[in-house]
């Protein structure tokens, strides 16, 4: 018999509630067909009012016995009957002492020496200190009579990731390159990983909440109604040839947006809508209204939107959603003839937040459209915090009067928030970085496409981008649509002698990192900032992987730098937020107007955690620099590794950058095995590891590990993998800032030892 996974788990999850007790119950399915196993029906354990009434005859409780309670089995083998189902397999939960079939279980299982109850197969789920162990099956054999015991493959077991971070945790753990593999595949949805890719609880709970409120099946929470609202326009504008966009609004955020996306708008009154006749898909007109009261306005015009509808011209009906949101019975019935309804929403000042939070959600019935929509925001990063989500749903639910306020334990919002931080934070790190100003954005994916859209033009189309960029980076800058008139020129670290060559009238920007993610490679930023200057073209330096504790990109001439301070500046792994910082105050004031039409701000919530956390940054990052050294070092040395990437490796010849530029390496540390082969990788990673982390992060006070490539360039050909000298199975080590750190270094070894075993097993 195979069990499904999710049902696995299911039964796991119920071991996982009950304990220290045992749990029981049973999984059902159909009669005629044998194999069929469809759902978990959790049954009352009775073992403890079973001893409470006669101990002498159950000496057991339900800390290590079961009984299912005769009553509710009986009431559902009769509702089993009418539908066609029955019991198929009987499960119980072993805390603590692991999954077998022990002698009690056998001789409950057991007539006479006869199955008790034929057919039926016996599930034991262990749970051990509280969390889901291994799990076996148990047959009865009649030739034999004896159970046959089958192990379920641990694999199987490993049904979820785990979060890092706490409540408002942005990573989770990947634990096998199985479970990597089946993700990547579409096979396996993961409950946490990445904030980005796998969003977090709290605001899947508001975009469920937003889906049954309007009864639409999609919804997609942004940080502002204006992001989720110029989202939309750059995605259509981007998966069509041409856009028309016939607008009723003079609102002059959309005015300027539209001027920095080149869309053009034919402005119509909202008052005389035009007929469907003037419309047509193939012309690409997009229609976006803005009525005063949207509720009302779809409400009156169902008809006119059925007609539009049939026609395939899109409509979007954008509005703020006003007093009325928050309110338990707040409801919009959807009009079928409505494409997309964008709607921000916020809560004012007055809730102990000194300028408020506010959120965007996006809502439609278009499968394939939202899909893209989903994954044009894990690119593009302008996510709704998890904090203020949680605050929204609360509103919602309207359990809680007052608005929690951002936690210093990451585990709930308790203490009040007394100053707005966003101020010092900006002036701290307009200190460490050299910057005249800088602003704050929701996530660092969110600063990089703000500066990109910001610079890029239709008469400046080209970036020029130098060394490997960060995956998703790397992916802006390849974008098709729009970008299809843009053009990105990639140049190798070691190729700088051509930058004078591909700088022209036409580039917008050259965009590089300090330490680029992952292969760790250190461009000569001093010799770049010299040309670019003399061409008068921008310089963005993404700075994350060294942190302004190690390089000020701006000494060696760049215009923007910028973070993620999701990372180092962060540390723990529960907090999303991005910045850019820029040498001349002049650059900030674009970049700040950009950032309010695109309603691009970052979470007070978010800000007050992140302000929170860099109080003893630069203590940390120090740690960093001398953990990562210690782990590149070791690597260098362990006939395990073939070859080791880090900032100051004496095997890159940019070594001569990074002693130039940097005064410590950051924590990043890539490798490949020297038996490079992914069975090899398997071997490495899948194993356990007792201090290290197995998480998709970098920046964390915690070591992690990743199988970067298999996590973000999973589905490319080993020719585009050559093209970028990116090797498929490249492991990388964030180190983090652990002030004793032998045991992640004897951690590392074991993982490395279990390489080479198999290696000699081989031989
Ligand atoms: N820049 C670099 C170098 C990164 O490594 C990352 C994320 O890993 C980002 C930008 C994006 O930051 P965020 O995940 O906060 O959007």
């Amino acid at each position: 018999m195979i069990i499904r996974e999710n049902l696995l788990s299911e039964c796991h999850q119920y071991g996982v509630e009950a304990y220290p007790e045992e749990t029981c119950g049973f999984i059902v399915g159909s009669q005629d067909d044998p194999e069929d196993l469809e759902t978990v029906i959790p049954m009352r354990n009775i073992m403890n009012e079973l001893h409470a009434e006669d101990p002498e005859q159950f000496p057991r409780t339900a800390l290590d016995g079961y009984m299912i309670d005769p009553r509710e089995h009986m009431k559902l083998e009769r509702s089993l009957k009418k539908e066609g189902k029955k019991i198929k397999v009987i499960y119980h939960s072993h805390p603590d002492v692991g999954a077998y079939f022990s002698e009690k279980d056998k001789e409950d299982a057991l007539w006479n020496g006869k199955a008790r109850y034929p057919g039926i197969t016996f599930l034991v789920c262990a749970t051990n200190n509280g969390s889901p162990g291994a799990a076996i099956l148990a047959d009865f054999n009649a030739n034999s009579g004896d159970f046959e015991i089958t192990q379920i493959p641990s694999r199987s077991l490993v049904s979820s990731s785990g979060l890092l971070g706490g409540t408002f945790g942005i990573t989770g753990t990947l634990p096998t390159i199985d479970f990597i593999d089946e993700w990547k595949n579409g096979k396996r949805e993961i409950e946490f990983g990445y904030f980005r890719f796998v969003p977090q609880k709290q605001v899947l709970n508001l975009q469920t909440e937003f889906s049954s409120n309007n009864q639409v099946r999609h919804s997609l929470a942004y940080c502002s109604g204006r992001a989720a609202l110029l989202e939309l326009l750059s995605y259509l504008q981007d998966s069509r040839p041409q856009i028309n966009l016939h607008l009723s609004s003079t609102e002059s955020f959309i005015k300027d947006a539209l001027q920095s996306l080149e869309i053009k708008e034919l402005v119509f009154n909202c008052n005389q809508l035009p007929a469907a006749d003037n419309f047509s898909a193939k012309e690409g007109d997009v229609i976006l209204l803005t009525p005063q009261d949207p509720e009302n306005f779809v409400r009156k015009n169902t008809e006119w939107l059925e007609k539009i509808k049939r026609i395939r011209v899109p409509v979007i009906v954008f509005g703020e959603l006003g007093a009325e949101f928050g309110k338990a019975d707040f409801k919009i019935d959807w009009p079928s003839g409505l494409t997309y309804w964008v709607a921000g929403f916020s809560l004012p000042e007055s809730k102990s937040l000194s300028s408020g939070i506010q959120g965007g959600v996006i809502m439609s019935n278009n499968d394939r459209q939202m899909a893209e929509l989903t994954e044009l925001r894990k690119r593009r990063g302008a996510v709704l915090s998890a904090r203020d989500a949680a605050v929204f749903c609360e509103q919602f639910a309207e359990t809680v009067k007052t608005v929690p306020e951002p936690d210093t334990n990451s585990e709930k919002c308790s203490s009040k928030i007394t100053s707005v931080p966003e101020t010092s934070v900006l002036k701290q790190l307009c200190a460490w970085e050299h910057a005249a100003s800088g602003l704050l954005f929701p996530s660092g994916m969110a600063a990089i496409m703000a500066v990109l859209t910001l610079l890029r033009k239709k008469n400046k189309p080209q970036v020029v981008v130098i060394g490997l960029l960060y995956s998703e980076t790397y992916s802006l800058l390849m974008d098709s649509g729009r970008s299809s008139t843009w053009d990105a020129v990639f140049l190798g670290l070691h190729e700088l002698e051509r930058l004078p060559e591909v700088l022209t009238d036409s580039t917008a920007m050259v965009i590089t990192e300090t330490i680029t993610n992952p292969l760790c490679g250190v461009p000569d930023l001093e010799r770049i900032g010299k040309l670019v200057k003399a061409q008068g073209v921008p310089f963005v330096v993404d700075n994350t992987l060294a942190s302004p504790e190690n390089c000020q990109p701006i000494d060696w001439g760049a215009d923007y730098v910028i973070h993620s301070t999701t990372k180092y500046l962060n540390g723990t792994n529960d907090h999303a937020g991005g910045a850019v910082l820029v040498k001349c105050a002049e650059n900030a004031i674009a970049l700040k107007k950009f950032q309010e039409n695109w309603g691009l701000e970052i979470s007070e919530l978010e800000t007050e955690v992140l302000w929170g956390r860099m109080q003893d940054f630069e203590e940390r990052m120090q740690r960093f620099n001398q953990n990562s050294l210690a782990v590149a070092n070791f690597l260098e040395e362990h006939s395990a590794v073939a070859r080791v990437y880090y900032a100051s490796s004496p095997i890159d010849a940019s070594c001569t950058s990074a002693s130039k530029l940097l005064s410590g390496n950051g924590g990043v540390v890539s490798f490949v095995l020297q038996n490079d082969t992914e069975e090899n990788l398997r071997n490495f990673y899948d194993g356990n590891f007792y201090c290290i982390l197995k998480a998709p992060t970098l920046g964390s006070n915690q070591t992690l590990v990743c199988p970067y490539p298999l996590l973000t360039h999973y589905h490319d050909s080993d020719e585009e993998l050559r093209e970028i000298e990116l090797p498929r199975y490249l492991i990388r080590i964030s180190a983090g800032c652990e002030n004793d750190f032998d045991p992640i270094l004897a951690d590392l070894n074991s993982a490395l030892l279990r390489t080479t075993q198999s290696d000699n097993q081989l031989q």
